[in-house]
């Protein structure tokens, strides 16, 4: 079969732009990466009010890469001159990025099918067919968003649909969130900087989680954000612990939320899902091994072990239990997919994937994943947030 190119990546976010960058590192040619929609969309759609909870520095001189950059020589710091980038000055970064390297991108092209044939891949896109040997799954979740689970969910605004949280409250003054993670938290200050009221209902109490992977608790950030919106308007955020919402009805003036062990929970306006995303995994289900329903990822290379040749970058990745969701995770392992198609390719890398190493993109060690030093134990003096306001739900039945 004649390929249309060696390496199709698909999705020209963070995870997508990244691989291919080290793959041009690498010395690997011939890569094209493709987007539905354009460079960062998944950015462009954040609302107007969210900003990177993870903080942009340029400290590269001392050899460290911002946290939020998807290559050694980048920094959104340096590039936008702020240190939690919305999402449009994210993209913007990304856009930048890519036209820089000169990467190969083409936008409007929707992948549809995937399929292994013989030795190559066979995309099915919005453009036609495409060839390519190997192919980077990085596709993000953004487009995905899990509706947890609740029957009427379709009555819900998902938190993903929000484009400006100042043109949504036009006139309402109470609203009620589902999901208490930093989406849930995000979107509850955000609403009490317009003077409205948040009611937060969420399964456990994850604002008070103390883990010390961030991908499980709340960051720092959002911490503070959340301290100083508590001082700042008392009584205006409402949390309602062990509140886990099983159904939603539109009822006379508002929805009626169905909640386990619970009384029933009025809203006046549409309850808002903070309920997080599907696995970018999904829509290639049988082409990846799955056990406890998490895809599994060969240590090697992140590679299907089911299908040889695709990969995946992204958010979804996990090793040994570890969530790789953040940019500063996943990317560590950009120079582990480059590395590895560019010997399949019988290309000889040289030195140029050695920065990329040093600076923390070629992490072939995963013993990190299991033993995280940091996960010093929680003693009494670490409070959680102070949060006069949470109403054990459970019980008021
Ligand atoms: C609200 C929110 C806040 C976050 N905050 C942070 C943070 O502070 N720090 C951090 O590190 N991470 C954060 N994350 C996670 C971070 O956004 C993701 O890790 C990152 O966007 C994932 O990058 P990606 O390239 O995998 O996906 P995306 O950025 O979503 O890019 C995927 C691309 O694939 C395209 N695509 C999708 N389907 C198809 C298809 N079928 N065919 C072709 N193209 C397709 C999309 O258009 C999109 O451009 C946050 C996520 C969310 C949702």
């Amino acid at each position: 079969m004649k390929l249309s190119h060696q390496v199709l990546i698909i999705g020209a976010g963070p995870a997508g732009l990244g691989c291919a960058l080290a793959l041009q590192a690498a010395g690997v040619e011939d890569v094209l990466v493709v987007d539905q929609k354009g460079v960062g969309a998944s950015f462009e759609a954040w609302p107007e009010q969210m900003r990177l909870l993870t903080p942009s520095f340029h400290s590269n001189a001392f050899g460290f890469a911002d946290l939020n950059s998807i290559s050694p020589e980048t920094s959104p710091a340096d590039f936008l001159n702020t240190q939690h980038p919305s999402g449009k000055a994210y993209a913007s970064y990304l856009r930048a990025t890519a036209m820089h390297y000169e990467l190969a991108v083409e936008t409007g092209v929707r992948v549809t099918g995937l399929r292994r044939v013989r030795d190559c891949f066979e995309v099915q896109t919005s453009q036609g067919i495409k060839t390519a040997r190997f192919v980077v799954w990085a596709i993000g979740e953004f487009s995905r968003p899990d509706l947890g689970g609740i029957e009427g969910a379709e009555f819900c605004l998902h938190n993903s649909q929000v484009r400006d949280w100042d043109q949504l409250v036009v006139g309402n003054q109470k609203f009620t969130l589902i999901g208490g993670y930093e989406s849930g938290i995000d979107a509850a200050i955000n609403l009490m900087h317009l003077g409205k009221e948040a009611h937060l209902l969420s399964r456990g109490h994850p604002w008070e989680s103390d883990d010390p992977d961030p991908s499980r608790a709340l960051s720092p950030h959002t911490r503070d954000r959340l301290k100083t919106a508590l001082i700042e308007a008392p009584g205006t955020i409402h949390f309602y612990k062990n509140a886990e919402v099983l159904a939603v009805r539109p009822v006379r003036g508002g929805y009626e939320l169905e909640v386990r062990d619970g009384k029933p929970f009025h809203s006046p306006t549409q309850p808002i899902l903070c309920t997080g995303f599907r696995s970018a995994l999904e829509p290639i289900r049988e082409l990846w091994a799955w056990e406890d329903d998490h895809p599994v990822f060969s240590e090697e290379a992140d590679e299907s072990t089911l299908t040889p040749g695709l990969f995946y970058s992204g958010p979804s990745l996990q090793h040994r239990g570890m969530l790789f969701c953040f940019i500063y995770k996943y990317r560590a392992r950009f120079g582990i997919i480059a590395r590895e198609i560019a010997m399949r390719l019988g290309i000889e890398t040289g030195g140029g994937l050695d920065l990329w190493k040093r600076r923390g993109f070629l992490l072939e060690d995963l013993s990190c994943c299991t033993d995280c030093q940091c996960a010093v134990s929680a003693d009494e003096e670490k409070a959680p947030i102070q949060t006069a306001e949470v109403i054990e739900y459970a019980q008021a039945a």
